[in-house]
């Protein structure tokens, strides 16, 4: 484990790096992530071994790998920034810290809605925002689209989390796309108008208010819920066992997907092993593990599908370029706030 993080002495070597010293030491690439998982650390391994390239981790919480980044400036050591959601790349890229790559592979394998236009980031796994629903109380065809939210028939039985959430604002962003700000805003007034509660907690807690009877549908990322049907605590499952899930909008654009993701960073010491290690993540065998660390769905066609995901068969989902998530996040976000959604 040692070898993935930096100890004492590795960051006065990688010190070294960013006063200049390149060439005279082993290959290497520092990645900062904000995943943490297993499968994670088995993917960093394989590539070692693949290409005699060390790799060097450090995780830390989404925002503060980006403002680490920022801080460090041109003595920064960080090679790779891997975060989730479409909407924190792009905030990562308006702080200048990524830089473009232009890769063939990369652009052959990674679908070209679920990559930045000029290779800032790459999106690497999908995961996808779906409604759960109470399935003694909800028939999953009374919802089969987002706007269904706004409807009165629910008011009152709704729970969602907050706004401030990158996840709610990246699907605020992803209707802003489809149907423009006016119709967004009129949807999300009517959602926030359906809250059964004011919005708390994460995905997993809105799962847990529907099992509870709290409400009776809310939305929530798919990973969160396959999680609960996977754990090895009872009452997880026995949550999980109460609700079931409907990927919207599968008559029209689909369900609204983002991203996990990766960019090399701006100032990044080790370049070329940068933009090695981003297409060994789109390997298929790569695809794999990144994909089952957290649940997701692979982003190259023809990996296979973690049995749970596979069970849930062939789902449509929303090809608006993951860019735009981004780009329409401050447009979210101020309509959230002029809703009232908390
Ligand atoms: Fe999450």
């Amino acid at each position: 484990m040692d070898r993935y993080r930096f100890g004492g002495l590795s960051s006065a070597v990688i010190l070294a790096i960013g006063l200049g010293a390149q060439g005279a030491l082993a290959e290497e690439v520092n990645l900062y992530s904000s995943r943490h998982y297993d499968t994670d650390v088995a993917l960093y391994e394989r590539f070692t071994e693949a290409t005699g390239i060390e790799v060097n981790l450090i995780e830390g919480n989404e925002d503060e790998l980006i403002e680490r980044i920022k801080a460090e400036d041109r003595n920064s050591p960080a090679d790779v920034l891997i975060t989730v959601d479409a909407g924190r790349l792009w905030r990562a890229d308006q702080a200048g810290i990524l830089q473009p790559v232009s890769s063939a592979v990369l652009e052959e394998r990674v679908p070209a809605n679920l990559r930045h236009p000029e290779g800032k980031w790459f999106g690497l796994s999908q995961r996808l925002r779906g409604i759960v629903y109470a399935e003694d109380r909800v028939e999953p065809s009374e919802i089969t689209a987002y706007e269904d939210l706004a409807d009165p028939k629910w008011q009152g039985r709704i729970c969602i989390r907050s706004s401030g959430n990158v996840y709610n604002q990246s699907l605020v962003g992803s209707m802003i796309e489809t149907l423009g700000v006016e119709q967004t805003e009129a949807w999300a007034k009517g959602l926030v108008d359906n809250l059964a509660r004011p919005p708390q907690g994460g995905d997993t807690d809105q799962i847990k208010a529907v099992a509870a009877g709290e409400c009776d549908v809310a939305v929530v990322n798919h990973y969160y819920l396959v999680r609960l049907i996977k754990s090895e605590n009872e009452d997880d499952r026995a949550v999980a066992e109460k609700v079931g899930i409907v990927f919207p909008n599968q008559d029209g654009r689909g369900a609204h997907a983002n991203i996990s993701g990766a960019g090399v960073v701006a100032t990044a010491p080790n370049r070329e092993n940068a933009s090695k290690f981003l297409e060994y993540l789109t390997t298929p065998e790569a695809q794999t593990y990144f994909a089952q660390g957290n649940n997701e769905f692979p982003v190259v066609d023809g990996v296979k599908l973690d049995p749970v995901l596979e069970a849930w068969g062939k789902i449509k989902t929303d090809e608006v370029n993951a860019a735009k998530l981004g780009e329409n996040n401050p447009e979210a976000v101020k309509l959230m706030d002029r809703v009232g959604w908390k």
